[in-house]
């Protein structure tokens, strides 16, 4: 067993679990690049105190590099818990991210989330990054 093949992929489209990476398809060597990844961009995932998204991770696979980068992780803490019980309370936190990067070479970004049950998935977004 790998974790690799417990990561869930597919169509973002018409699965609501998959990480949605938007950012340009061309960036300049050394500039920001604004990246924005979410879940639930075309079918809202539920964002319950039961059933959440608890955490995004992004990494960057330079080409032809053995080794890859993590660019950063974020977690969503608030999930209608409250003194009152589950889903009784004032915030929830929504499983969106924008940062920015500054790349050196072309590649692929990958996003991993995962859902408090239904577990590890992936999506992949290439850059091409030139002079
Ligand atoms: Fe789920």
């Amino acid at each position: 067993m790998k974790l690799g093949e417990k990561v869930q992929s597919g169509d973002w489209k018409q699965e609501k679990h998959l990480p949605v990476i938007e950012c340009a398809d061309a960036a300049k060597a050394g500039e920001k690049l604004a990246v924005t990844v979410s879940v639930g961009k075309q079918i809202a995932h539920p964002n319950t105190t039961e059933h959440h998204i608890r955490w995004i991770q992004l990494f960057f696979q330079p080409e032809g590099d053995k080794f890859t980068y993590q660019m950063g992780q974020w977690e969503f803490s608030a999930h209608g818990e409250s003194a009152q019980g589950a889903n009784q309370g004032p915030a929830y936190s929504e499983p969106t991210v924008m940062t920015s990067l500054t790349l050196k070479k072309s590649g692929t970004l990958l996003a991993l989330g995962f859902c408090n049950v239904h577990g590890l998935w992936e999506s992949a977004k290439e850059v091409k990054v030139g002079g």
